[in-house]
């Protein structure tokens, strides 16, 4: 089985349909050195989910490759995509059990390294002032998170795995302005030393980017640095 190590990830030709339906994604070809960040735009419905689904391999393409680190997609192991390559969602679940337990998920993480990652992203001082702390109960009957302190979370939970790629949906979801500031901070960090494809709705998480990628209905209409398009 193959392993992924640097995170360079590429698609050749992609074209996808769900089922018999039309194509939603229409010859995308796309090259994301190790490291870099890649930015995906576009309006509603024009297939950056389903990208997304594709390079989890939740779902398979059509016709085309996507390789990583040279193997195509099919070659690693559940375990190896699923702990290398992690998907931070756009409205985050939230599971009955404690902020621990919501960072770990049952996965071999150490409390130590659940912490770590929760400081990585500054959740770390939200976590704390809550009343029990790390073991503050969540979901039904729980404590009741905002949007940002979801997403804060759902950062520390993809950081604990200290994934090659990291996949994002950039929460669209109204916060505060400090809230939103360690947000972003905390989306610099993440993106240090690993390969990053995000689906992004923010001008500044765009500018950011070292590739931007604007779909429109399946294609790519448009690719560059924000300084070229
Ligand atoms: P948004 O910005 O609203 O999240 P998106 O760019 O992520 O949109 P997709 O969710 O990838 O777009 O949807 C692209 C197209 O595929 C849409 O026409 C959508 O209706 C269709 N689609 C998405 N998921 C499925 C599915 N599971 N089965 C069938 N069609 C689907
Ligand atoms: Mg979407």
């Amino acid at each position: 089985d193959g392993q992924i190590t640097a995170g360079h990830i590429e698609l050749e030709h992609i074209w996808f349909r769900y089922g018999e339906g039309p194509f939603i994604l229409k010859d995308i070809s796309m090259n994301i050195p190790p490291g870099a960040t890649a930015a995906i735009v576009g309006p509603t419905g024009s297939g950056k989910s389903s990208l997304m689904n594709l390079l989890m391999r939740f779902y398979l393409p059509t016709e085309g490759v996507i390789r990583i680190d040279g193997q195509p997609l099919e070659r690693f192991s559940d375990r190896e995509l699923r702990s290398k390559m992690t998907w931070v969602l756009q409205d985050p679940f939230i599971f009955v059990g404690d902020i621990l337990f919501n960072i770990r998920l049952g996965d071999d993480i150490g409390e130590a390294e659940a912490v770590q990652a929760a400081r990585l992203v500054q959740a770390d001082s939200f976590i704390r002032a809550l009343p029990e702390g790390y073991h503050t109960p969540l979901g039904e009957r729980g404590a009741t998170l905002s949007a940002g302190q979801r997403q804060l979370l759902s950062f520390a939970r993809a950081m604990a795995r200290q994934p090659v790629i990291l996949i994002l949906d950039e929460a669209t979801a109204h916060v505060d302005s400090e809230t939103e500031s360690a947000i972003q901070q905390a989306l610099r960090t993440m993106r240090k030393g690993r390969t990053t494809v995000m689906i992004a709705h923010r001008l500044s998480t765009v500018v950011d980017a070292d590739i931007i990628y604007v779909l429109h209905q399946g294609a790519i209409v448009e690719q560059g640095t924000h300084e070229s398009l």
